[in-house]
């Protein structure tokens, strides 16, 4: 329906379009007449939330030229128009017929005109034109349609606005989206997951263009862990029962594996049968199993008090390949007929405990007494089993045997060149002891140059030793069953032999001689002093507490030149400090472990003093980590903390309470081998607050950060402090040298340790590793692993690397919750993070 200016109205069967159907049109062809305005305007047409109006126009217009005597104004186009209205308010004569009411959307010409005509009417070349005008933004509008003086009729106009459909795509439903305002516009629009599926990292989006079509999806959504998605990704159904899907993804559901099964639909794990298990480190999809069945016939084989024990794998493994074999040993017919364990001196090779291989050496067993063993067999899943684990037993009895070890021996007195010393009766002499056999050599030299001696009582003069040295010695008793095990090293001097004061010895494993005033005297007793033409210095690479440190050359006589490191003692010392610069070395120097830094002497007898050792290419441990920040495997960094273990039991044993183990005391060498140093005595004897990390305390300075509670408390330092510090130095190594506590307070450490928080795992630090530093920082300090376990603990993680694999992941939600982007912070952020989500809500005055 229209309104007309000047136009002729539409007539039916007015003529015929190309296919010869009749068509009603509008039409003009005023062409004789001059100034010609004539319009045709559309009924009021609604909007509809369009922003972007297409019309489409069919019309013929004549060709000028095929007209007879046509005059110059003839036309052959026309203009198309549209004026905006909120409601519909037009009459014959407002809108005013013009250009301004309306506004032009374009002029419109024709690709074909016509010049012919026939007899039944005119055949007409339709044309077919397209044109969008927009922004429009009032409740609907008219089209209009001006001809100035052509000869043309308008046979259609299909009036249109582009959308978007409602569709479920990448997991997401989308609405119905009408397309923008420019043909160019993309019009964005948020996806709802379909049920239950859940967005992958980011929002999920999609775009409608301009031509009504979807376009740029970003991020998606994925079938929640239990669900899968069916029907062309359009629904996410739960997994049937008998079925589990463990993960957010794209995979279907997994059948459960076998000896497990499901309770309910929807299923994310599989739950094991009773009797069959499953460890934290199986996979899901792996069967569940069960605890072996005992080891099969056990033979054994008796030598005087040692017994070889050799069996068959059980029949049944339970499904799993980790069967190991314990040792139980009961000795039996001790008089009153019952059965009971054995000492710990009993001693089993390889290992009672945990056996791969089907045989164990155990010796150090009673002479002529009946003992009874269980070889039980375990494996992975047995701790869950609520039965003890099978076994298989043997009955023997031992025969006759060597005497034991010689466990007492100490220096009567000496000379110039000899030395007299007597020992104590073996415990258990196994039969009448014959006599005693004393082995000794120079402590710089190789035990295979040793000399041996024999004696038959419990005391020996030993001469022509050579005046100034250092010596070890042993000692075995023997019987008609042959030697005893060799007693522990005593290692005496022949030096300092005019001091009155000077009798003592040092009894390997008894407290190692440490303080002040013993000191001084025990850097002669345990360190070489090194003439100073032997060492070469070449430059500074470090300052030390009491002057530099270098590095340098030491060529000793008759030995390859070797690189050392050089600590020296600034002059103007005073004899307290040069007493105490030397203590570090008269420690040092009664250590002997590849993970102990070595002493090779000391420079006394000129200045500067020295303290010389091997040298360690890489500097101390946290310097390294920090510049080579993210360059290891988790196995070289697990093989740096089972380094600095192992260092520490050494200590340990010898009764050695470091106090100040960190990352920073610790010094790697070219090939990644870390060292316990820093020995020195200075810190617990001064109070020097000078130094943030040490603060100071009654009697000392303490690292509040690395240091345990009852420690700080009422200065309890033990072995078991020792390890609380190294669960500190695990967070350092696995973070790269990250500050324990970041920037909180030494207070806020305090208090927080108190409140039971501890530290978080560092970034891909593996979950077994920060289970380890827990173990460490256990409040009650007998709740804390010993060095020796740390030890194994690491050397199994790295037999079993895949115990390594679990971590405890950082949710994409908190880094977006940041708000920043990651980047050099990162590290620092996401620990700060992982702190807060720990348990910072309890501590108030920390900030991070
Ligand atoms: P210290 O007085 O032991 O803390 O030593 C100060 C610094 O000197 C250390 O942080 C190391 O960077 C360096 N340093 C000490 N001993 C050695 C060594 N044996 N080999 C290489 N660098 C060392």
């Amino acid at each position: 329906v229209c309104s007309f200016h000047n136009f002729t109205k539409p007539l039916k069967n007015l003529g015929y379009d190309e296919h010869m159907n009749t068509i009603r049109t509008y039409q003009v062809c005023n062409v004789f007449d001059s100034n010609q305005n004539n319009w045709v305007r559309t009924k009021y047409i609604r909007r509809r939330g369009a922003q972007r109006i297409h019309v489409e126009m069919k019309f013929s217009v004549r060709d000028c030229s095929s007209i007879p005597n046509v005059p110059g104004s003839c036309k052959e186009t026309f203009n198309l128009y549209y004026y905006e209205s909120d409601s519909d308010t037009a009459t014959r004569t407002s809108p005013a017929w013009m250009e301004n009411p309306w506004i032009k959307v374009d002029t419109i010409a024709a690709d074909e005109s016509f010049s012919q005509v026939d007899l039944g009417g005119r055949v007409m070349k339709i044309n077919t034109e397209v044109r969008s005008f927009g922004p429009v933004s009032k409740n609907g509008f008219y089209l209009a349609f001006q001809d100035y003086g052509g000869c043309m009729s308008l046979i259609a106009v299909r009036v249109f606005y582009r959308k978007c459909p409602r569709i479920i795509t990448n997991g997401a439903l989308f609405q119905e989206t009408l397309s923008g305002a420019e043909s160019t516009s993309l019009v964005a629009a948020r996806g709802v997951c379909i049920p239950n599926a859940e967005e992958v990292d980011v929002p999920i989006k999609l775009y409608c263009n301009g031509d009504g079509e979807w376009m740029v999806p970003i991020g998606r959504c994925m079938c929640k862990a239990g669900n899968e998605a069916v029907e062309n990704g359009t629904v996410c159904r739960a997994c049937p029962s008998g079925f589990f899907k463990p993960t957010q993804g794209d995979e279907s559901c997994m059948q459960c594996p076998i000896n497990s099964r499901t309770t309910s639909e929807g299923a994310i794990n599989c739950i094991c049968r009773n009797g069959y298990y499953r460890t934290d480190s199986d996979p899901l999809q792996m069967p569940c199993t069960t605890v072996p069945s005992a080891p099969q016939t056990v033979i054994s084989s008796v030598n005087e008090t040692s017994v070889m024990l050799e069996w068959m794998p059980p029949r049944d493994s339970g499904g799993r390949e980790d069967v190991v074999y314990n040792i139980i040993c009961k000795s039996c017919g001790g008089g009153r007929g019952g059965c009971t364990r054995c000492g710990d001196n009993v001693q089993f090779l390889p290992r009672q405990l945990g056996l791969t291989k089907s045989r164990v050496y155990i010796s150090d067993l009673l002479a002529h007494t009946q003992y009874t063993f269980e070889v039980q067999a375990v494996n992975g899943v047995s701790d869950q089993s609520p039965y003890s684990p099978q076994y298989a037993s043997v009955n023997i009895t031992t025969n006759q045997a060597a005497p034991s070890t010689v466990s007492i021996m100490h220096q009567v007195s000496r000379t110039v060149d000899s030395i007299t010393l007597s020992w104590s009766q073996p415990d258990q002499p196994n039969g009448v002891i014959l006599d005693y056999e004393l082995q000794y050599y120079e402590k710089d030299q190789s035990e295979y140059n040793s000399t041996t001696i024999r004696s038959q009582t419990n005391t020996a003069v030993i001469r022509g030793l050579k005046s100034g040295s250092i010596y070890v010695f042993q000692v075995r008793a023997r019987t008609v069953a042959g030697f005893g095990r060799y007693s522990g090293k005593l290692i005496c001097s022949l030096n300092l032999i005019n001091d009155p004061e000077y009798n003592t010895s040092i009894q390997e494993k008894l407290p190692l001689i440490i303080g002040s005033a013993a000191a001084v005297r025990s850097v002669m007793e345990f360190a070489k002093e090194i003439d100073i033409s032997c060492v070469k210095i070449e430059q500074v690479i470090g300052a030390g507490e009491f002057g530099e440190v270098c590095s340098g050359n030491l060529k000793l006589p008759g030995k390859r030149e070797m690189f050392v490191a050089i600590k020296t003692l600034k002059s103007g010392y005073t004899e307290k400090q040069r007493r105490d610069f030397l203590s570090e070395a008269s420690i040092m120097g009664q250590f002997d472990h590849p993970n102990v830094i070595h002493l090779e002497g000391v420079v006394t007898k000129s200045s500067p003093v020295m303290i010389i050792t091997e040298f360690m290419e890489n500097g101390s441990l946290d310097t390294f980590l920090r510049q080579n920040d993210g360059q290891f495997t988790v196995i070289q960094l697990v093989g740096m903390l089972r380094g600095i273990a192992s260092g520490m039991k050494y200590l340990a044993d010898m009764n050695y309470v470091h106090r100040d183990l960190a990352a920073r005391n610790i010094l790697v060498n070219s090939n990644l081998v870390c060292k316990v140093s820093d020995f020195g005595l200075s810190r617990f004897l001064e109070d020097d607050t000078s130094d943030p990390t040490y603060t100071s305390a009654l009697g000392g300075k303490i690292p509040i950060r690395w240091t345990a509670p009852e420690a700080i408390q009422y200065r309890k330092f033990t072995s078991a402090s020792d390890v609380w510090s190294y669960g500190i130095v695990m967070w350092e190594v696995m973070s790269y040298g990250e500050r324990p506590y970041w920037d909180m307070t030494n207070q806020d450490v305090i208090n927080a340790i108190e409140q039971d928080y501890r530290l978080p795992p560092p970034m891909d630090c593996p979950n077994a590793l920060h289970q380890l530093m827990l173990d460490c920082w256990q409040k009650d300090r007998n709740n804390r692993p010993k060095f020796s376990q740390i030890v194994n603990n690491l050397d199994k993680m790295i037999r079993n690397p895949n115990t390594l694999k679990a971590m405890t992941p950082l949710s994409s939600g908190d880094i977006l919750r940041i708000g920043v982007t990651l980047a050099g912070h990162q590290k620092k952020i996401l620990n700060s993070v992982q702190m807060m989500r720990a348990q910072m809500n309890q501590i108030q005055s920390v900030e991070v």
